[in-house]
């Protein structure tokens, strides 16, 4: 059993599969970059609450490295009601007074063309008329199946701008069994990635990629030495 075995103080992974080595690396290869802009991007992801306690939940890695992560987590059989969902984004870093434009990461593929806001021609951030607007993205952390149903469920989520990833990745998330649909499949560390390579943040997404590649491999050489885990 993972989940009996000791975890790492900083990184809260088992320490077998602790990712702190690489996670200083990558983080001396941003610092290197210009990531003024990056840091200033509120990210918010609605996290399935079952997907918190999975051993290889990437957002834990993301934690890691993003200082302005908030991790809503959910029960995803829950219906989200938009008062709820705002007073858990306002009440916390922003002045009251800075306007938000939040923007929600998902495919189109899943979705009805003629009901939502897509904006995937449009690079993130999405130019505004005023300035002192401060957008930001959102992500939601649950297998395909579970997130389609809240977001179907959320009027709110329904009414966000829209972002999806234009291009065709390789999941590296080879630690766990995938969908049948392999081709739609990334993690929600790789889709903040590629989010991020393909709106402005090139340099940053592809640190991020490489990064969590090499993480993937110790843990999936983890999993051959020890496949009866
Ligand atoms: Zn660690």
């Amino acid at each position: 059993m993972i989940g009996s075995r000791p975890l790492c103080p900083l990184c809260q992974y088992p320490i077998l599969r602790c990712p702190c080595t690489h996670i200083t690396t990558l983080k001396n290869q941003l610092n290197e970059l210009n990531t003024s802009t990056l840091w200033n991007i509120p990210i918010v992801i609605i996290q399935d609450h079952k997907e918190a306690l999975h051993p290889y939940n990437t957002v834990k890695l993301l934690k890691l490295i993003f200082p302005q992560i908030w991790i809503l987590p959910r029960d995803f059989n829950a219906p989200i009601s938009s008062d709820e969902f705002l007073n858990s984004l306002y009440k916390q870093q922003f002045p009251k007074d800075e306007l938000m434009v939040w923007t929600l990461v998902f495919p189109k593929l899943y979705l009805n063309a003629n009901d939502v806001r897509h904006k995937s021609l449009e690079k993130f951030p999405f130019s505004t008329d005023h300035k002192n607007i401060r957008q930001g993205l959102i992500l939601i952390d649950g297998n395909w199946k579970k997130a389609k149903k809240l977001y179907f469920q959320s009027s709110f989520l329904k009414d966000l701008n829209h972002l999806e990833i234009q291009g065709s990745y390789p999941s590296h998330y080879a630690v766990r069994k995938s969908p049948k649909h392999k081709e739609d499949f990334l993690s929600t560390y790789e889709a903040l990635s590629y989010t991020l390579k393909e709106n402005h943040q090139e340099k940053i997404g592809d640190v991020l990629i490489l990064g969590f590649q090499k993480i993937m491999n110790d843990w999936k050489n983890l999993s051959f030495e020890k496949s009866n885990e």
